[in-house]
């Protein structure tokens, strides 16, 4: 079972923002910004190439809903999956980055040319 679905699970503990039957937002454990949550559908996905736009329906809701608990709605904030490999998804379970809390750069780098692209 993939990490995110023993998070899901409560078999490995998490620091929860917002919970519902079909979602589930926690802190990560990286933090990369001020505010940086993870948002993920209980059940598995792989990635969001995959997802049903069912499912992302429910999901934009709760993201939604997730914002306001933080405060960002307020302030904004960056909303971000990575997929596959030269997107940089590390865990193989759909999750979208929530980030906030501050000014964020924009700056994606191209791992081979480090040109800004
Ligand atoms: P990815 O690179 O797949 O888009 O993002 C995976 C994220 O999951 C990373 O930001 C990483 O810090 C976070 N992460 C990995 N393992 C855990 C964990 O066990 N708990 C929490 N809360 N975050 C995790
Ligand atoms: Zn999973």
């Amino acid at each position: 079972m993939c990490i995110f679905c023993q998070i899901a699970g409560g078999e490995i503990p998490n620091n929860t923002v917002l919970e519902n039957d079909d979602f589930l937002a926690f802190h990560d454990l990286y933090p990369k910004a001020p505010v940086h949550v993870l948002i993920i559908p209980k059940q598995h996905v792989d990635c969001f190439q995959d997802v049903a736009p069912e499912t992302m329906a429910g999901l934009t809701a709760f993201a939604q809903e997730v914002a306001r608990t933080l405060g960002v709605d307020q302030t904004g904030y960056r909303l971000i999956t990575n997929n596959g490999e030269d997107g940089g998804q590390e865990v193989p379970h759909l999750h979208f980055h929530m980030l906030g809390g501050g000014k964020l750069k924009w700056d994606h780098f191209h791992e081979d040319t480090h040109k800004n692209i």
